[in-house]
């Protein structure tokens, strides 16, 4: 089964063509990589497997629906590239708050070990750094309980230590049958993480599949993603 399907999808803004004739799919109880440089078009791809914005033509349904229904967006835990965080409240009471707009919201606890921020349950979120404002950014996007997670460059701005926590907490998730779907401009860290590898580039897909797959298939690309 598939949680992602895109048929065909061209999006542009004006004169600028950000994904063009894109067909994808993300299966079900995997973690997928959108692996692509600046620009490649991938968070044009989450904003419209969220809803939020529309393709100009092709198809995309999320969870067999179309995202732009509220009743598919409350399966899905998004994690934008920058969120708006309550700054003013503490990391426990954000995670508290926001679980409370869910039906059936994992444990605040629960989700506070997930995302690594047990020791900062108590500071202001407003006072974190930026690689703990990832962190509670991801919390946000797990409290719902989601069966899909779509998650827009989750590594950057994190330290070593944090992305490896991430990746294994994102491991834990993957176990208990959840599905991910992730873009980052790592290609290591997909290649070591994900079961299933997309590269985008220039708004098209360039290759698909297992790590080991991909590089057989584009082990020739790999300098030029490391730059990003
Ligand atoms: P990055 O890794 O830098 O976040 P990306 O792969 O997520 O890049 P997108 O943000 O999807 O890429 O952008 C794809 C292309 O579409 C770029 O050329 C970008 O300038 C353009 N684009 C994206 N959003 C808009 C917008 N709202 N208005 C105009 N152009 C846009």
């Amino acid at each position: 089964m598939n949680v992602v399907e895109m048929q065909g999808v061209s999006r542009t803004y004006g004169p600028v063509t950000a994904l063009r004739d894109l067909s994808l799919q993300v299966r079900a109880g995997e973690l997928t990589a959108l692996l692509g440089p600046n620009g490649a078009g991938k968070t044009t791809a989450i904003s419209l497997m969220l809803g939020l914005s529309r393709p100009t033509s092709g198809t995309v349904r999320v969870l067999g629906e179309d995202p732009r229904h509220s009743a598919v967006r409350a399966r899905i835990g998004a994690m934008p590239q920058e969120s708006a965080l309550p700054g003013a409240l503490t990391v426990r009471e954000a995670v508290t708050l926001f679980a409370s707009f869910h039906a059936a919201p994992l444990g605040v606890g629960q989700a506070l070990a997930l995302a690594g921020l047990e020791d900062r349950a108590n500071r202001r979120a407003g006072r974190l750094s930026g690689g703990e404002r990832r962190r509670l950014a991801f919390a946000l996007a797990l409290i719902g309980n989601p069966e899909l997670l779509l998650i827009d460059e989750p590594t950057t701005g994190m330290d070593a230590a944090s992305r490896q926590a991430f990746w294994e907490a994102l491991g834990e998730l993957r176990g208990q049958g959840r599905s991910v779907l992730l873009t980052t401009h790592y290609l290591e860290e997909a290649e070591r993480a994900a079961d299933r590898v997309l590269v985008l580039h220039g708004g098209q897909l360039l290759a698909g599949g297992t790590p080991e797959a991909l590089r057989a298939q584009v082990g020739g690309a790999r300098v030029s993603f490391r730059a990003g």
